[in-house]
């Protein structure tokens, strides 16, 4: 009997597509399989979806068939299939959209390679065909055989001890110590005492070195607990019916927040849950914020496991990617660690997400799929019957209205792991009573100035962190107070005067008022970068000046300040390949004294000589227009100061600022996470914000201002007009312009939804994209479902 096939197709609509499925194909269509459809007069590559009977009224002339069948074993498991189908219809995204973000590139471009040399109709089996990415490591093995007494000698017999010893090994590494272990590995194979195999081993920075097994710690009892409750979850998911039947009420909470203050020891007992996930026979996925920045915990993943790990980063070539997700795909490889794509990775069997960090802003995907990896790992865990743990030191306002709503059960390590350690020392330096130091910058107090000169008589390192990256944040004309701004954005553009223009000798301070030669303006939003104009470009008077404080600027003033100092600068200008790691590297090796940083130096190092951090200008991030903006300013300040005093040494922290009694600043020096999340949710009910409300922002850009505004007006009716917005049930806001209204040469509107209940608000979303459909292609529409980023 011909059935039919739902397929997903990489076109910007939400639905899937009927096919009918020849009855040659027939036994080769499942769910998960990629196989080739026409659309239109276009050959596309899909993804079936499901596989029916045909219906009654079903009129298999109108169906077009699927032409090939590309894969013989799905490519996409169920369980991620049946996620990933979840997640389009919560963002509203197309289904053929967040496909393409499941499938490594690779996979998509080795079917069009193979479609034009027209190889298709025999299937392709899963990770075989062209060899792609990843020399092959050949890995020696011992077997359960024994030799005869007296048979071995030598290398050989060496070899054959060390394995037995340590497990397998692979053959390189084995020719670190015995320089004929290759004769000798052949010998013991032909004696059946080896057994050898070839594996993909991807070439990744994260694997350069070899890393020595650790021995775990001992847990202290807060840690034991919190392991204990996890591992107490993965056996109340082992019980569990397969995915798909009805399930059983459980007793035991699976989804986690792991509240732990910096430098409790979150990541051992991430470690610990994901030995006893792997000893369940299933799979764990590991998702952490930006994980260039995190070779260490990827180096402490691998002491402990091994390197059967899959690192996914966006450092890999599309070669390893493929190599990493064809060894998950296929089970040789359990774990898989990554940033916010980690999400789609196919760990095979489930068991386990956990999500470090999880305050972090960029597990949100601010374009294409809108989507947020944190509560999308929530979803994945609970469909797939695994275990969620959301560990952070600063958790974000949703997951601990998560927890009080008893949807996240709460586990908390409320000190330091090392017993010596304690939390740092804060104190607030008011910028409107204190002082400039020696150096005369504003920004550099006498206070911090004098701290500095403590902790460099006292050998120790520190951090200042300063959210602005760049020289010079503004260029103003002193004569007519213009701001020199970006063509294509509303938004200042930014000086950079760039590491060529340095002296030889070091560097120097320059002053506010002379505008050095070299240089370039660039634009933090779109890529603009261009000489420093000699003349204000509204008044034409050779008046232009650079004002206020950048990363860059605060190097060279510190290092001229401090001219025995060892000074060194974090941020995204320094950042780029392995920049950000050798910063680090040289930190941890005690090679710099003073780190200057953006938040790039706040996120989860473990620096242990560090015993002074101290916040340049704590008000910068406090002011932006975001609701968001004072729980995100208190996590940067919390994480900052929690790099200082980890080790026996006890730190200290400055926090400068103008407006000390903000509560941001009030309770992140008081060390009063509580505190702060106990203020800031009453601050959120008062509001009806999230995560007392739910909204979705529509956003609308187009090259004509009016053209934008008119598409807003118009969405803004609709979604006034539809039932949920008559019944008051959705709250409409704006049509407004957006705080950033240029961006790109693109002018920026949008309308707010916000609701109560999800129902209402997905109805009245469901209204204007529908409105949307027949709309003027000169404006581009974009819902943004839960936002996170509101400029
Ligand atoms: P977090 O992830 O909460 O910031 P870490 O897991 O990095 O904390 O732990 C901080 C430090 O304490 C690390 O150096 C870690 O090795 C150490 N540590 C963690 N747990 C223990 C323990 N139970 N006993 C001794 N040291 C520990
Ligand atoms: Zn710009």
């Amino acid at each position: 009997m011909p059935l039919l096939a739902d397929v997903a197709l990489p076109v910007p609509l939400s639905q899937a597509f009927s096919y009918a499925i020849p009855a040659a194909l027939a036994d080769q269509v499942r769910p998960g399989a990629r196989v080739l459809c026409d659309f239109g007069r276009r050959r596309m590559l899909g993804v079936v979806l499901s596989v029916g009977e045909r219906d009654a009224g079903f009129d298999p002339a109108r169906l077009k068939p699927i032409a090939a069948v590309v894969d013989a074993e799905p490519v996409i498991p169920a369980e991620l299939l049946a996620f990933l189908q979840e997640l389009a219809a919560y963002y509203f995204a197309p289904i053929g959209e967040v496909l393409r973000l499941a499938l490594p590139a690779i996979e998509r471009e080795q079917v069009r390679a193979l479609a034009v040399q027209g190889e298709l109709g025999r299937p392709l089996e899963l990770g075989r065909g062209k060899q792609v990415g990843g020399r092959r490591i050949a890995f020696a093995r011992p077997t359960d055989a024994l030799e005869a007494p007296g048979t071995l000698r030598g290398a050989a017999a060496a070899v054959l001890a060390l394995l037995r010893a340590s497990g397998e090994q692979p053959v390189a590494r084995l020719e670190e110590r015995f320089s004929s272990a290759r004769a000798a590995v052949k010998k013991l194979t032909a004696l059946g005492l080896v057994a050898l195999e070839e594996r993909e081993r991807p070439r990744d920075p994260f694997f350069r070195l070899p890393e020595a097994r650790d021995v775990p710690p001992e847990l202290n009892e807060a840690q034991s607990h919190a392991a204990a409750r996890i591992v107490a979850a993965l056996d109340a998911l082992a019980g569990r019916p397969p995915p798909g039947a009805p399930k059983a009420p459980l007793g035991e909470p699976t989804a986690f927040l792991l509240f732990g203050v910096t430098g409790s020891g979150k990541t051992e007992v991430y470690l610990r849950a994901i030995e006893a996930c792997l000893a369940r026979d299933r799979g764990a996925l590991v998702m952490v914020p930006e994980i260039a920045l995190t070779p260490q915990l990827v180096a402490r993943f691998r002491a402990r496991f091994g390197d059967d790990l899959a690192v996914l980063h966006s450092g890999l070539s599309d070669a390893d990617r493929h190599a990493m997700w064809t060894s998950l795909r296929a089970g040789r490889v359990r774990v898989a660690i990554g940033a916010r794509s980690a999400l789609f990775a196919p760990v095979p069997e489930l068991g386990l997400i956990l999500v470090d960090e999880e305050h972090d802003g960029s597990f949100k995907q601010e374009e294409g799929v809108r989507y947020h990896a944190r509560d999308m790992a929530l979803l994945r865990a609970h469909r797939a019957g695994a275990a969620c743990v959301l560990g952070s030191a600063t958790p974000s306002i949703e997951s601990v209205a998560l927890v009080r709503r008893g949807k996240l059960a709460d586990l908390r390590l409320p000190e330091r792991a090392h017993r010596e350690a304690t939390l740092p020392e804060v104190s607030i330096v008011d910028l409107r009573t204190k002082g400039a130091g020696p150096t005369g910058n504003k920004l550099i107090s006498l206070p911090l100035h004098r701290a500095i000169e403590q902790t460099l008589a006292a050998k120790e390192q520190m951090i200042l962190f300063l959210n602005r990256r760049g020289f010079a944040p503004s260029v103003v004309c002193d004569e007519c107070g213009t701001v020199e701004t970006c063509l294509s954005c509303s938004v200042a553009l930014t000086y950079h005067r760039g590491r060529r223009h340095r002296p030889a000798g070091g560097d120097e301070a320059v002053p506010e008022e002379e505008v050095p030669r070299g240089g370039r303006l660039r634009c933090h939003y779109c890529d603009y970068a261009g000489p420093l104009p000699d003349r204000c470009s509204a008044c034409g008077r050779p008046a232009l000046m650079l004002e206020g404080l950048g990363t860059e600027r605060l190097e060279a003033t510190i290092a001229e300040a401090f001219p025995s100092a060892r000074v060194a600068r974090l941020d995204r200008d320094v950042a780029g390949k392995d920049g950000a790691e050798k910063v680090l590297s040289r930190m941890r090796d005690g090679e710099v004294d003073i780190l200057v940083g953006t938040q790039m130096v706040t996120k989860g190092h473990d620096l242990p000589n560090v015993t002074l951090v101290g916040v340049v200008n704590a008000d910068s991030a406090l002011s932006l227009p975001d609701f968001r903006a004072s729980e995100r300013g208190f996590q940067l300040l919390v994480q900052v100061a929690g790099r200082a005093g980890r080790r026996d040494r006890p730190g200290r922290v400055l926090i400068q600022t103008r407006t000390p009694e903000h509560p941001a600043i009030f309770f992140a020096a008081k060390h009063d996470v509580q505190g702060f999340l106990e203020r800031e949710l009453r601050d959120r009910r008062e509001v009806s914000y999230p995560p007392f409300a739910r909204l979705a922002l529509v956003r609308v850009d187009a090259a004509e201002e009016e053209t934008a505004r008119e598409v807003t007006a118009m969405v803004a009716a609709r979604a006034k007009t539809c039932p949920e917005g008559l019944a008051r049930r959705v709250d409409v806001l704006g049509p407004s312009a957006a705080p950033i209204a240029r961006l790109r040469g693109r002018y920026r509107f949008r309308v707010l939804l916000r609701a109560k209940e999800r129902g209402p608000l997905r109805a009245a979303v469901a209204v204007v994209i529908e409105a949307m459909k027949g709309l003027d292609r000169r404006a581009r529409v974009a819902i943004d479902v839960d936002p996170v980023a509101m400029l």
